[in-house]
């Protein structure tokens, strides 16, 4: 695609089930993208595009790949980074995060907001990025529309603006009414967009109408004022209705969302605030995906390109080594299909093979000032897991895999004091699943795991934490830069701890960027 089509680049928060996929599809169709829908997941369908995925997608039939999916609308290139929820939620989640410059939260309209929503709402808040809502399925009876705009606002501190309205819902549903446009979408079976005046309008009984009336006048008086500002920042969320099943609010939605997102902004590398449009390219490492390919064991890096513009064949220096190197291997990615690039822009996600260069995190730039980016914080681990190597003998590959997959980001290390017993955390279960398989296949070593009962990782920021303090429930390690980390089954043991030695500052761990 062009270089000098604006780009925006998004990704979708939300909770397992919220219609995620639904709505990806949904918009893909719509932009006339360069696959029709469908064929975001193979988990849907049970097929798989390509032979050559991980075994372990094989084998669950989920994507571990965290494909990036392009449409053209508007003139504007978008970009969709999938963040893989489900089992397969993990670090890369989150991580994704830090690549895109809006989000747009689905919210499922008879569950309102749920946990996943709230985490990954987090990393949003901690970046000030854009965020829009579209509260999906609008045809089933959902909770009131004022309702789930009172529980955003309380539950993530955020305030909303909604751009439509809903009249009825669920077998009721009429349509939805357009703030801006004082339009009508009317819903039908069919499922063919039609839009009318409100003015003159004869499709709503007289109660409809009243109800819809009496609701703009409260949104009117009581709602929270507009600005562009505060949606840029994140502080305010504008919220639109609809089905992403029955195609119904989606192509509203995306003609708002090409001016309300953001576009690539200016970010900074090492104290240096380098525009999109600078001369000087330079892109952060987000994610690695191993093992795309088994016959080949080739790796994948995927870059965010914050600055500059990318050629195929052009010479980058790696900041944190100062190795330079040819980026003559270069991706895009839709599903699990590559192809090759040969330029992209601030904006743009390109992948590239690596063999063992790359960490997560990782800055690339044209030119000799090792400029970093700091986008990315290490993200505290949910599950955690004592490991060791079932045969004993071979502690040489097992150290060295270890150093190595955690280095990439592929896992968090942890060590015990005094005796030094590797405890793996990680986000999500798929990532010891994938942990295990690269040991296996990539070191030629067979790990053994024995979960613990921990959930919360908090790092001692303030104060000495002593082995009196610890017990089974809550247990002090250290993390990979020798910190203090306290472990904790749940947040009662969190909770006592916190009562009880009150001298003690704790962080979750987002703080210690
Ligand atoms: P994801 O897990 O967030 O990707 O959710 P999916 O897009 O896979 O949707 C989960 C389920 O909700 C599927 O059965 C969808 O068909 C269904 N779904 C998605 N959007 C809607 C909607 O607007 N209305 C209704 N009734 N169901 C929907």
């Amino acid at each position: 695609m062009s270089t000098e089509t604006p780009r925006r680049t998004f990704a979708i928060i939300s909770h397992p089930d919220a219609g995620k996929t639904t709505l990806t599809e949904k918009l893909l169709f719509l932009g006339g993208s360069i696959r029709s829908a469908g064929t975001v997941k193979g988990k849907k369908t049970g097929k798989f595009a390509t032979s050559d995925w991980m075994e372990i997608e094989k084998q669950r039939g989920i994507s571990v790949t965290s494909s990036v999916m392009q449409l053209l609308y508007n003139g504007v290139q978008i970009n969709i980074l999938d963040t893989p929820g489900h089992q397969d939620f993990s670090e890369d989640t989150y991580r994704t995060l830090t690549a895109v410059d809006t989000a747009v939260m689905v919210i499922d309209s008879v569950k309102g907001i749920e946990a996943q929503t709230i985490k990954l709402f987090k990393v949003c808040r901690m970046r000030g990025i854009p965020i829009l809502t579209f509260i999906n399925k609008l045809d089933r009876e959902g909770k009131e529309p004022l309702d789930l705009l009172a529980e955003i606002e309380e539950v993530l501190e955020m305030e909303t603006y909604p751009m439509n309205w809903p009249i009825g819902m669920g077998k009721t549903l009429k349509g939805i009414y357009s703030i801006p446009d004082n339009t009508i979408e009317v819903f039908n079976e069919t499922h063919e967009r039609e839009i009318i005046p409100f003015d003159g309008q004869k499709v709503l009984a007289d109660y409809e109408k009243e109800k819809l009336e009496e609701d703009i006048m409260l949104l009117e008086e009581a709602g929270n004022e507009f600005t562009m500002e505060k949606v840029r920042n994140g502080s305010l969320t504008p919220v639109f209705f609809g089905s992403a099943l029955s195609s119904f609010g989606v192509q509203s939605f995306l003609d708002h969302f090409v001016t309300l997102a953001a576009e690539p902004q200016p970010r900074k590398a090492s104290g240096v605030l380098l525009p999109p449009d600078s001369e000087v390219f330079t892109g952060f490492v987000f994610k690695i995906q191993a093992n795309m390919n088994p016959h080949h064991r080739d790796r994948i890096a995927f870059l965010r390109i914050c600055s500059g513009k990318f050629e195929r064949g052009m010479e980058v220096m790696l900041s944190r080594t100062g190795k330079k190197m040819k980026l003559n291997q270069s991706h895009s990615f839709f599903a699990s299909d590559r192809e090759t690039v040969e330029t992209a822009m601030a904006g743009d996600i390109i992948g590239l093979y690596d063999s063992g260069n790359f960490q997560v995190g990782d800055t690339l730039v044209i030119g000799n000032e090792r400029l970093i980016y700091e986008e990315m914080p290490q993200f505290p681990p949910e599950k955690f897991a004592k490991v060791t190597a079932k045969n004993a003998l071979k502690h040489k590959q097992y150290h060295k895999g270890m150093e190595q997959l955690v280095q990439e980001g592929t896992i968090q290390l942890y060590k015990t004091p005094f005796f030094e017993d590797f405890i793996i955390g990680a986000v999500g279960e798929l990532q010891f699943q994938v942990f295990e398989y690269r040991m296996k296949n990539e070191y030629n070593v067979e790990i053994e795991f024995h979960h613990m009962t921990h959930e919360l990782a908090r790092w001692v920021t303030k104060g000495e934490v002593t082995d009196k303090m610890t017990d089974s429930r809550k247990m002090l390690v250290n993390d990979q830069q020798g910190r203090p980390v306290l472990l904790f089954e749940n947040d009662f043991a969190l909770r006592m701890f916190q009562e009880k030695y009150s001298d003690i500052e704790l962080s979750t761990g987002w703080e210690l960027l």
